[in-house]
Parts: C-alpha cells; structure tokens; sequence
C-alpha cells in the first residue's frame, strides 16, 4: 500500500463562501449588458488564494523533470535545457512574431532559421534542411516521404524499408505509414547490423534503410561504409535516425558515413525541452540530389536579405507543417550550439560517451551484458541474472528506484535484449550523481537476493504504484469523482 497522500481535486478543497478574489460585492456591474450576464455562478471551486497557491505547489512538487534529478531515460536523451534559452525564447521579440508578417518585417527570425539549417547541415553533412517537422517521428515521415518522392522520379516508388531488429518502434512505424512493407533485419553477436543478412534482403524493392548510429544498444556500427554500399549498389538510401547523434558530434558525420538524409531530434541533442507532446522540432538535412522533394518553403539567403524560398514547389512533397515549424524551438536549439560552440558540441559528446562508460564500468556487473562491445552514449544491460535467480523482472527493478528518488531508465527496449535496463546518463550529470545512481542500483541488487518481496511490492514512496500503463494511456481518469452536470448559459442557448 502507497502510504502517500494523494493530493485531492482543487473542486473538494471548495467550500461555499470562501473566495481567492477580492471583488468589492456591492461593486456595480451594471455596465456588463443584460444578454451577457450568467443565469447562475459559474461551476468553480471556492478556495482562498494560499490554498491555490497550495494546491498546485504540491502538485508540482509530485512532478519529476531534468530539473528535479537524474533521468537516465535510454534513446530520449533527458539533458539539462539550460534556463538562458527559456529566457530568451520568452523575449517578446519573439513570442510576438506572426507567421503572416511580411518578409521585410521578420529578417533576423529568418536569419535564425537560416543559421540553424546552415549549422545543422554542417554538423551533419548534408547539403539541403527543412525546419518544419514537429518531432523525430515526423522527421521520418518527412523523410520517408522523400524518399518516395525520389524513387518514385526515378521510375519506380519501390515497396520495402529495411529496419534492424534493435530500430526504434518508430522507424517500422513510419515505413507502414508511408505505404512501404518493413523488412527486419538481423543483429549480429556483436549487436550491430549483420552485413550478410544485409546482402540477402537488399534488393532493387528496397526504397531505404533505416538506422540509428550508434544504435540503440549504444554500439558504434563500425561497418557502416560497407552498409552504405551494399545498399547504394542496388539504387536505395540510407535514412539516418538521429536520436543518437548526441554520441557523435564533431567525431563523425552521417553524410560522411554515406547516409543520405538525417532527422535531428532537437529536444535530445540540442538541449530543448521535451514537451510530452507539446511542440517539438524534428529537422530533415538531405544531400543535393534529394533537395528538390523537401518540404517547401525553405529559407535561403541572397546578398543580405533572407527569404522563403519556394522555388522547389513542383518538385517537394508539399507543407509537413503550418507556417515553418516551431520557431521559439528552433532558436533554443540555435542558442545552445551557439553558445557552446562546435569544440563545445564535440566535448558535450565525449562526457556522453564518458559518462555512459563510467556507469557502465560502475553497475554492469550487477546484471548481465548482453554485448560486449564498446559503448557509446548509452548502454544496455540485462536483469535476466535477477529474474532467473530470485523471480525479480525489470519492471520491479525500475519501480524501486522511484522509491529512492530517482527515475528509472528505459526499459523492455530495445526489444532484442530480454529483461533490459537501458541507461543513458547525458553529459549534464556529475560524478556524484553517476555515483549515487550506482549505489542505488547496488542496494536493489542486494534487496533482490535478501528481501525480494520490498521489490515486488514497490513502488512504496509514490502516490500512484503500478497502474496499467496501456489502460492508463489509453483511458486516463483525470477526475477523482464527477462534477456536476454542466447545463449550458444563457448566452450558449
Ligand atoms: C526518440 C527516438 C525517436 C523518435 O523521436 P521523437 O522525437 O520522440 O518523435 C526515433 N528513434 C530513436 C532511436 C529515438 O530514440
């Protein structure tokens, strides 16, 4: 049993006569016009102001963000959004721009978005970037779309993607989407693409393939290039995934590793918040011979003035988004590669990869390791040894760290590695805080062999234990009990 207290609704806080405003009551509303006035008092809660206050601290307080403590969530990259970008975003300079202003009028938001895509393209290697799409998994529908675009002007749209069997759920999601059957390939024994299996499914069907690198074991696929040309010998692109690229900036870039367009997802290398479905940013670069199918308008640059430039409007796969995308994202991802510069970028991936690799050293010998190769910015391990040995499964592993103040990291993901714990620190974490993780997930170990049962039950220090997280997604239930029946004003009649 959770021995917390739930915080109650602001509506059985209510009670008649108390008030959080200071509305004269004899005050003279004669001026509201007759037709206007509510029949009755509108449904709210009646609490004072302190009690607001009250209410919504604690709620908040049940909260738990990057600002709160260590998120080792694999794949999603939590990083500290540094509190100058939010600042700046909040400029009324910028909150106020409208989309529909003139050109003349929005030359520094256009040179914003210009230099975004030029830093971009350089970071990456490409030679052409649209801003508009809204998050990584729309980066790859854009970029699927182009890649249908340009096969399909090549004569033949093709029918197959190829994804690892390691791909994020959704690369294989996007291929369906785009009307493209998705074929799985193989890892190998060292986690990375088996370059045989490769060769037997790449055929002249196949529109592209689509990985991450390093891959979502956190493993460098070191036979790239020769990935890069089986699939380019048989007419297809090679779609880079770049979730990961938080791993690899100024080491390696995915046009130099032969890949043939990239989404960035901007809320896990560029440090911009991730909004749980809130706007987001998900970029696409492509080399030069995909150009003409993005996304339209772009932003180009002549002499000084900056424009939209729609002159790729017959050849693109038409708007992926209203307007250009989420502007006040995009500046925060410019300010942070702005204000770390590109030695600063290449050191923010090097403490990823030394961080990842120092709590790997630290923890890795509590579980088992289902690779042996050397990790990147993440790593995955197995609680296999747990299950196994006292019936304790990776669920209850994660629900106990809750109890220590921690969130728990990825699990169940990828899918190849059972019982799979899947820790990505970030650079943003000190060597205390790597440490204290590490010692929380000792103690649990050791509560798998001597108390089993504190596991099984946990979590207990939480308000909610163990719902059911399909259920709970699905159908949420945001109210503890039903409001009163809301019978439509006057003014709605
Ligand atoms: C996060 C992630 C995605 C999806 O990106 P969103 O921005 O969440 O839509 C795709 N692939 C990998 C490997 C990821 O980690």
């Amino acid at each position: 049993m959770n021995t917390m207290q739930v915080e109650k609704l602001i509506f059985q806080l209510s009670r008649d006569g108390r008030s959080g405003n200071y509305v004269p009551e004899e005050r003279d509303l004669s001026f509201i016009p007759e037709k206007m006035k509510r029949e009755r008092p509108l449904n709210l809660p009646s609490v004072p102001e302190n009690q607001v206050v009250r209410h919504f601290v604690r709620l908040s307080n049940l909260n738990y963000g990057v600002d709160t403590g260590m998120y080792p969530l694999g794949s999603c990259t939590m990083k500290y959004n540094p509190k100058i970008n939010e600042k700046i975003a909040r400029d009324p300079a910028f909150l106020n721009l409208h989309p529909y202003q003139d050109e003349s009028t929005i030359q520094g938001a256009l040179k914003i978005m210009y230099q975004l895509g030029e830093d971009l393209k350089l970071l990456s290697g490409m030679d052409g970037i649209t801003l508009q799409p809204a998050a990584g998994a729309h980066g790859e529908l854009t970029g699927i779309l182009i890649s249908r675009a340009y096969h399909t002007a090549q004569g033949n749209p093709r029918k197959k993607i190829l994804v690892p069997d390691s791909s994020h759920g959704t690369n294989p999601a996007t291929a369906a989407m785009c009307g493209y059957r998705v074929v799985t390939l193989p890892s190998n024994e060292r986690g990375t693409i088996d370059t045989k299996s490769l060769k037997e499914n790449m055929d002249d069907e196949v529109a592209a393939l689509m990985i991450t690198n390093p891959n979502t074991l956190g493993i460098f696929e070191n036979e790239i290039e020769e990935v890069a040309s089986i699939v380019h010998e048989k007419g297809g692109l090679l779609y880079y995934d770049g979730a990961n690229m938080n791993a690899i900036m100024g080491y390696v870039r995915p046009g130099d590793m032969g890949f043939d367009m990239v989404h960035f997802n901007l809320h896990k290398t560029f440090s911009t918040p991730h909004g749980t479905g809130g706007p987001g940013a998900g970029p696409v670069a492509v080399k030069e011979r995909l150009k003409p199918f993005l996304p339209y308008p772009t932003v180009g640059k002549n002499e000084e003035r900056y424009f939209f430039d729609y002159s790729h409007r017959e050849t693109s796969i038409g708007k992926m988004r209203a307007f250009h995308g989420n502007f006040l994202i995009l500046l925060r991802a410019l300010l942070y590669i702005r204000s770390n510069g590109f030695s600063g970028l290449k050191r923010v991936s090097k403490h990823a990869v030394l961080n990842a690799s120092y709590l790997k050293k630290k923890i890795s010998h509590l579980f088992e390791d289902p690779y042996r190769a050397a990790t990147m910015h993440e790593f995955v391990l197995s609680a296999s040894n747990l299950k196994k040995q006292y019936g304790i499964r990776t669920i209850d592993i994660a629900k106990r760290i809750l109890d220590f103040g921690l969130h728990a990291p990825t699990i169940y993901f990828p899918l190849i590695v059972k019982e799979a714990l899947m820790i990505e620190p970030t650079e943003s974490e000190t060597v205390e805080n790597l440490d204290d993780f590490a010692s929380v997930m000792e103690k649990i170990a050791e509560e798998a062999k001597k108390n089993p049962s504190i596991l099984h039950d946990a979590p207990h220090n939480t308000p909610v234990g163990r719902p059911d997280e399909t259920t709970a997604n699905r159908k949420p239930i945001l109210k503890a009990f039903s409001l009163p029946e809301r019978r439509p004003d006057k003014q709605e009649g």
